[in-house]
């Protein structure tokens, strides 16, 4: 579904992403690990357009999107959370989702037609299926950390992505709220077919979960592979687990 071939990106003199391949098939849960800085963050701004590659390709469902538009890139189905939260504080739960439901659907510019009472049914869907329904009315910024998180992945859904990008979901989140928001995410995956690209600090969540880990250092693929294979890894072994 997803094609990345040798990207690059550089801030100044600096080589952020230097080299990183990746392919994703169609329903899969892909993780990318790698230390603070690696390029992580860079590789998913690159593949959702929010920043320009110097060179490489990235090829989405057999078709070249390399240096397009976020919109556009969004409106062909690939949706992404931020590292760092990215809602509207000031609106409710309801209303940050339900301006990502009308935009997928064409309807946030309609003059005539008061926006409010378009897509209803399928807002409190998604906020049900997150498990903020009860919520939908409180003031977004008054959520806690966690929530505020899960709602950014509520907005996300709310594109109709078939291809959904998490950067740090759990960022700042307990051990406890880190499984649960997982656990939502990977049950999200397989009810609605998603195929899903993400990154996570949590070592343990991201082996049982993961079909397949890229890892990355110093802007590079070092492997691709499944669990086992990241796991034999002798650079890998190195750098998470101690060596042994
Ligand atoms: P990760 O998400 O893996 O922690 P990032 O992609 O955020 O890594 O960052 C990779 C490197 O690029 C880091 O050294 C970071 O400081 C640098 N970097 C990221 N964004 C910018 C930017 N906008 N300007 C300059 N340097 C940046
Ligand atoms: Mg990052």
């Amino acid at each position: 579904m997803l094609r990345v071939e040798n990207l690059m990106n550089s801030f100044g003199d600096f080589r952020a992403v230097d080299g990183a391949n990746l392919a994703v098939e169609k329903g899969k849960i892909v993780a990318v690990i790698g230390p603070n800085g690696a390029g992580k963050t860079t590789l998913f701004n690159l593949i959702t357009g929010h920043l320009k590659p110097e060179a490489g390709k990235i090829i989405f469902k057999g078709e070249d999107i390399t240096g397009l538009p976020p919109y556009t890139i969004c409106k062909k189905g690939i949706a992404r959370s931020f590292q760092l939260l990215n809602i509207f504080p000031r609106l409710t739960v309801f209303d940050n989702v339900q301006v990502a439901v009308l935009s997928q659907h064409n309807r946030s510019l309609h003059l005539f037609r008061p926006a409010k009472n378009l897509l209803v049914a399928e807002t409190n869907h998604i906020l049900e299926n997150v498990g903020l329904l009860g919520k939908s009315q409180k003031i977004a910024g008054s959520l806690s950390q966690g929530d505020q998180k899960i709602l950014e992945i509520a907005i996300a859904l709310g594109n109709e992505p078939e291809f959904l990008i998490l950067d740090e979901p759990t960022a700042g989140m307990s051990a406890e709220e880190t499984t649960a928001t997982m656990a939502l995410v990977k049950r999200l995956a397989v009810e609605q077919g998603l195929t899903l690209l993400f990154c996570e600090h949590d070592i343990d969540i991201v082996f049982s979960m993961a079909d397949r880990i890229m890892v990355m250092q110093q802007g590079k693929t070092i492997i691709e592979g499944t669990p086992d294979e990241v796991r034999q890894n002798e650079q890998v072994q190195q750098a998470y687990m101690g060596g042994s």
